[in-house]
C-alpha cells in the first residue's frame, strides 16, 4: 500500500492542511482540507472514505468532496465511522441545511454517498488491503486505523490522549511497519492537551513506553506556529524512539 500525506497540521495557513491520508488511488483516512489539493482526477477515484471522529479538521473535505465528483461516478462514495460519527454527520452535515443528503441524492436507491457504521474493531477488506479501527481516548467517540497490506502494516491513531487500549492493539501487529501518532500540543498546554484529550511531548513519550515493537515513528497534528517547540520538545524526551514529523507530500510504502 502506498499512503501519501495530504494534511497533518493541526489547522490551516499558508501551506498547512488538516489531516488527510490518501492510500493507493481509491481510500482516505479523515478528509480534512488537505483533500481539496487532489485533481478532479484524482477526487473522481476516491471510493472509501475511512473517518476517525466528526471533528470538523477531520470531515471538512466530504462534503465538497461528494457533491464535486457524485455526478461523475457510478457508484457511491463510502463513509466507514463508528456509528456515532455517522450520526453526527446526519444530523449536523447531511441534513438539508448544512449541505443537502448526499444519501438520498438523485435518489435514496442509487445515493452519491453512503454513511456505514463500523464498530470499533471492525474491519473491511479491499482486494489484499485489510483496514480494520484501533481504539483511540478523544472528546467524541473516536478510533484510529490498522492498514495492513499482507506485508506490513501502518498503524495512525487519529487524535486521541493516553489509551492504553491503543497499545494492546499495536503490539499485537505482528508485521507492523509504521505509527503515526498525534501531539497536538506543546508541554506549555499540558493541561489543554488533557482537557481536549489530545497529546503533549511528555505524554507522548509516557505512551511510546508502552510500544513493544520496532516500528518508525511519525508524528502528526502538530498546532499551527507551535511545530518547532513540540518537535524539539520531542526530540528531547523521546530521543530513543527517533520520532519524526509527518510532513505533508511524504509517501510510505508497506
Ligand atoms: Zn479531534
Ligand atoms: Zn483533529
Amino acid at each position: 500500500m502506498l499512503l501519501r500525506v495530504l494534511g497533518c497540521s493541526g489547522g490551516i495557513g499558508g501551506n498547512l492542511r488538516t489531516t488527510a491520508l490518501l492510500v493507493d488511488h481509491d481510500v482516505l483516512i479523515d478528509a480534512g482540507t488537505g483533500v481539496a489539493d487532489l485533481s478532479l482526477d484524482e477526487l473522481v477515484q476516491i471510493d472509501h472514505i475511512f473517518v476517525t471522529h466528526s471533528h470538523l479538521d477531520h470531515i471538512a473535505c466530504i462534503p465538497f468532496l461528494v457533491d464535486s465528483v457524485g455526478g461523475m461516478r457510478d457508484r457511491p462514495l463510502t463513509v466507514y465511522a463508528l456509528p456515532e460519527t455517522i450520526q453526527c454527520l446526519k444530523d449536523h452535515i447531511f441534513n438539508w441545511k448544512i449541505w443537502p443528503d448526499f444519501g438520498a441524492i438523485p435518489s435514496p436507491e442509487t445515493p452519491f454517498l453512503r454513511l456505514v457504521a463500523m464498530e470499533l474493531g471492525g474491519r473491511v477488506t479491499l482486494g489484499d488491503r485489510v483496514i480494520r479501527s484501533v481504539p483511540a481516548n478523544h472528546v467524541v467517540p473516536a478510533v484510529g486505523y490498522h492498514l495492513d497490506s499482507g506485508r506490513s502494516s501502518l498503524v495512525f491513531t487519529g487524535d486521541t490522549t493516553s489509551n492504553d487500549a491503543l497499545w494492546e492493539e499495536v503490539n499485537g501487529i505482528e508485521n507492523l511497519k509504521y505509527l503515526i501518532i498525534e501531539t497536538a500540543f506543546s508541554n506549555a498546554e499540558a493541561q489543554l492537551a488533557a482537557l481536549s484529550k489530545h497529546l503533549c511531548p511528555a505524554l507522548l513519550t509516557a505512551e511510546l513506553a508502552k510500544l513493544r515493537r520496532p516500528a518508525r515513528i511519525f508524528v502528526t497534528h502538530l498546532k499551527p506556529g507551535e511545530g518547532a517547540v513540540t518537535m524539539s520538545e520531542i526530540e528531547e524526551s523521546a530521543e530513543q524512539y527517533s520520532p519524526r514529523m509527518l510532513s505533508n507530500g511524504q509517501v510510505l510504502k508497506f
